[in-house]
């Protein structure tokens, strides 16, 4: 917002009081590494009444405001009649949002290596102060976000651990963690091939690639982070891709228990044995299939299996075996939680 950093200290306790008088915004929080099938998980959810998917609401500011990317309405950020009421709602309109400091503040605070600052703030008062006035735009956000979406539950597939423990911190929240995770040798392959990103409509981008040595040690590191949200008290269910795909009703009744919304009797009858039937959402950023209308084909991507050079399916087993072992990713092929 057009307001001067410098006004940090006040937000925080204004964030507190907004909470109080509106009841907290329950978020479900599809938390994980990228290429996971977060897109699917939260394209399903989005489908139930009262449940409102978001998308990577963590990109809002770069894709959404900055770059006026599509919406998964098929209409640009700024022409999507959702977004702007969220923005009229959280800010009185999106042109009162300084996009430039908003990013530079995300910059500095929403950062794997400023977890440990997020836990104990008060360790470099800097940062504490960049870290109340970010909270305070998210605040906003999130319960204009849920005021304009009208449905008591949120699902935000923004995946980053480092956003997770930023939402942890609101007053105005209620998260709940769903930590979705995929054999490390799926995710490394994905990672290595080049999609397009559909929702950049001016010239061409792709999704970002890297190699396998360096998706491992994301793999740890975020799965780490995750476990870590666990044991610090957020309710966190543990979810495997594989899983998913193989069993949709059954890990989306069990999703949907965790975040407090248990579906009635024949509410999930839009996913069948290998297809889900999806509707139109307003998500941000996320996979191409965030696009995907109708009857969609749910099939468990594999192709990891029989393309993965040996070399990079052996470097990636090796060095996160820890969690492999840990998510029943060694005991076989065929073997399902
Ligand atoms: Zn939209």
């Amino acid at each position: 917002m057009r307001q001067a950093a410098g006004q940090a200290e006040a937000p925080v306790a204004a964030a507190g009081e907004r909470a109080a008088e509106a009841g907290p915004v329950r978020v479900l929080y599809i938390g994980g590494l990228g290429r996971s099938g977060s897109t699917l998980l939260d394209r399903m959810l989005g489908q139930l009444d009262g449940v409102w998917s978001v998308g990577e609401l963590v990109h809002i500011w770069q894709r959404g405001l900055k770059e006026n990317n599509l919406c998964g309405c098929g209409h640009r950020f700024r022409d999507c009649h959702f977004w702007r009421r969220v923005g009229e709602q959280a800010f009185g309109g999106w042109d009162a949002v300084d996009v430039d400091e908003v990013l530079a503040l995300q910059h500095a605070v929403d950062r794997t290596r400023r977890v440990p600052l997020m836990c104990l703030p008060a360790l470099w008062p800097p940062y504490r102060a960049r870290l109340r006035r970010y909270l305070d735009l998210l605040d906003r956000l999130y319960r204009a976000v849920g005021q304009v979406a009208g449905a008591p539950l949120l699902v935000d597939a923004s995946k980053h651990a480092s956003h997770a423990f930023l939402l942890r911190r609101m007053p105005g929240l209620d998260l709940r963690l769903v930590h979705l995770v995929r054999d490390s040798r799926g995710v490394a392959f994905s990672w290595g091939k080049l999609m397009r990103r559909r929702e950049v409509v001016d010239g061409e981008a792709l999704m970002a690639t890297t190699t396998p040595l360096r998706m491992s040690a994301r793999y740890l590191a975020h799965n780490s982070l995750f476990h870590l949200l666990r044991r610090l008290g957020v309710p966190t269910l543990l979810l495997r891709y594989e899983s998913l795909v193989r069993r949709p009703a059954a890990e989306l009744h069990r999703v949907l228990g965790h975040a407090g919304r248990p579906p009635a009797d024949g509410e999930l009858g839009f996913v069948g044995d290998g297809w889900v039937e999806l509707g139109i959402s307003h998500a941000l950023a996320g996979n191409p299939m965030r696009f995907e209308r109708g009857r969609v084909p749910l099939r468990l991507d594999e192709e990891w299996r029989g393309k993965m050079r040996r070399r990079h399916r052996l470097l990636t087993a090796g060095s996160t075996w820890p969690l492999l072992l840990r998510y029943g990713y060694l005991r076989g092929h065929d073997r399902d939680r």
